[in-house]
């Protein structure tokens, strides 16, 4: 199947109300194009370097979405164009992402990582953590906590996947009655997107099965 046919069936496949990051890290700019040229104009991309290439190449109403970890040196390379960074996991990230888009006169959307994986290896905030974060957030004017991203374990026992999503939802749905001004919840991957969608995800990062297994 073709990557627009494979877009297409995708959205039909997913409620309206979600929306879908097409991953595209390792991805030539010929392959973007073909999503493009099927609609999608919204790509997550996993590495500042090509992320910012890519961006220069390639059609300017694209909306790039960082979806990876964020080294705070790197962050001025986006600064100018980025439309939302999903894994912001420490307050010195939040800080340097706000001086950077100080700089560039700019607010940047951000969502926090939260660690839901029983796994040990992925990065983000507690809930606790997260509760700070967002509380820090509010002091700095250059920055938007937009909502909450969260990658389940590896591993095949759905249950425990479907779990993890759920606690994320739960702490989700404790800030926003707290009047915290979210609105995006982003889980869910090529792997386990229809039961993040079960568990509540509102955006989903699909990548392999739109565009096919990556070779790094
Ligand atoms: C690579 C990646 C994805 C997409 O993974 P697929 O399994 O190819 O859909 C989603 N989210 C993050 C954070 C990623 O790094």
């Amino acid at each position: 199947m073709s990557i627009a046919k494979k877009i297409t069936s995708l959205l039909q496949e997913i409620p309206q109300h979600v929306e879908l990051v097409a991953v595209s890290k390792t991805k030539s700019n010929e392959d973007i194009m073909e999503a493009y040229n099927a609609g999608q104009r919204v790509f997550g991309e996993n590495k500042i370097q090509d992320m910012t290439r890519k961006q220069e190449e390639l059609p300017k109403d694209i909306q790039w979405h960082m979806i990876g970890h964020v080294q705070s040196n790197k962050v001025k390379y986006m600064a100018p164009y980025v439309a939302l960074i999903h894994g912001v996991d420490s307050l010195k990230l939040l800080k340097e992402i706000n001086k950077q888009a100080k700089r560039n006169n700019r607010i940047i959307s951000c969502l926090l990582q939260i660690h839901i994986a029983k796994e040990d290896s992925k990065f983000g905030f507690s809930a606790e953590e997260c509760h700070q974060a967002i509380q820090m957030a509010t002091t700095l004017s250059c920055v938007q906590i937009k909502g909450l991203m969260g990658m389940a374990s590896f591993t095949k026992d759905q249950k425990q996947i479907s779990e993890e999503f759920a606690g994320l939802k739960t702490l989700y749905d404790q800030l926003i009655e707290q009047n915290t001004s979210l609105e995006i919840l982003s889980m869910g991957m090529s792997g386990d997107f229809p039961l993040a969608i079960a568990q509540g995800s509102n955006l989903i990062r699909v990548g392999s099965r739109i565009f096919g297994p990556r070779s790094y």
